[in-house]
């Protein structure tokens, strides 16, 4: 049986860094990361949390430990949830993980605002040493012209990993909405992606109002300019038009395959309401092909991951 293309990794917190307001970067360290893999810019990970009291000794070590866990009793199941390999030095045996403190209502910020160095930590990442890609990634631009990027804070560390490996001749513009002005990490991009920061500010709870405002501008001036670029080829089949409506079960996530013709393409990743607003706005009413808009709208306000 091929090894999987991913594997839980034993580590524990080897440097803290409070980047801003709302960001903490964790390099986690073990000698099992150097075999950590990185398949994509954009790669999620899951992080196991340590339970209180018990720490980790319920975490099933079995081959198929995923369906073990899941037929854990509730309060005997270590919470998982998913964040992106902001930086990583597989040599040094080392991973970078910007998390969002957002305070104490979730485990995974719960254990951000307490961790110290030492503290130990399971990772479910890539492994360099399968021949399979682990899956856990999304960037695919193809031959695209224009790159569209668009997130909240979740998505900082995958769109600062994104803009950092694009080629230096790539265009378009990258929009990132924080809790404040503070927020706004450093990073590089070429010169012709403009970056724009977008802090809530006064706005805190208004999630996604100032991306939803920035983005639509930029999308319906883009596409005023250049049509032709944006829009569904004649022989596209007719439900690359069609958006099924969305209830609110529904998984926000469509990733279409790289296209090979130049136009745009769109990422857009982070709060559901926000990143489906915008990609009904490009699809619905701009007349985007949907084949050239990846969406991930992964945590939804007043709703626990998992
Ligand atoms: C592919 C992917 C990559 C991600 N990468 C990162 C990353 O690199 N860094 C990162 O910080 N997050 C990242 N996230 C988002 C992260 O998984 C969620 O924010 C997650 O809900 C945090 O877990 P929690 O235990 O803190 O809160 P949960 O227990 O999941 O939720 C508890 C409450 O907190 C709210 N909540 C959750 N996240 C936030 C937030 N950011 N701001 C305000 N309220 C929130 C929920 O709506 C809920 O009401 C990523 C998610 C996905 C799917």
């Amino acid at each position: 049986m091929a090894k999987p293309g991913y594997r839980v990794f034993d580590t524990e917190v080897g440097e803290l860094r409070r980047m801003s307001p709302h960001f903490v970067r964790v390099t986690f360290r073990s000698d099992d990361l150097r075999e950590l893999g990185w398949d994509g810019p954009d790669q999620r990970i899951k992080v196991v949390l340590p339970l209180e009291g018990s720490g980790f000794d319920a975490v099933p070590s079995d081959a198929d430990w995923f369906s073990a866990w899941r037929a854990l009793p509730d309060d005997r199941r270590n919470p998982i949830r998913t964040y992106t390999i902001r930086d990583a030095r597989p040599d040094a045996g080392e991973l970078d993980v910007d998390f969002v403190a957002h305070g104490d209502s979730g485990p995974a910020s719960r254990w951000i605002s307490a961790a110290r160095v030492g503290d130990r930590m399971l990772v479910i990442a890539p492994d360099a040493t399968s021949d399979e890609d682990s899956g856990g990634w999304e960037w695919h631009p193809g031959a695209a012209r224009t790159l569209l990027i668009a997130g909240d804070e979740t998505a900082v560390p995958a769109v600062s990993a994104i803009l950092e490996q694009l080629p230096a001749g790539a265009r378009g513009a990258a929009f990132l909405e924080v809790p404040e002005a503070g927020d706004a990490l450093p990073l590089r991009a070429p010169a012709g992606v403009e970056v724009r920061w977008l802090p809530r500010g006064e706005r805190s709870t208004d999630y996604g109002a100032r991306l939803v405002e920035a983005v639509t501008e930029w999308a319906d001036a883009w596409v005023a300019a250049d049509p032709g670029a944006a829009t569904v080829p004649a022989t596209a089949p007719a439900a690359v038009r069609e958006l099924p409506a969305l209830d609110d079960d529904d998984v926000l996530w469509e990733v279409p395959e790289a296209a090979d013709d130049g136009g745009l393409y769109a990422w857009l990743a982070g709060e559901a309401s926000a990143i489906t607003t915008l990609r009904r706005h490009l699809v619905k009413g701009l007349g985007v092909d949907r084949r050239r808009v990846a969406f991930m709208g992964y945590w939804k306000l007043g709703r626990a991951e998992g």
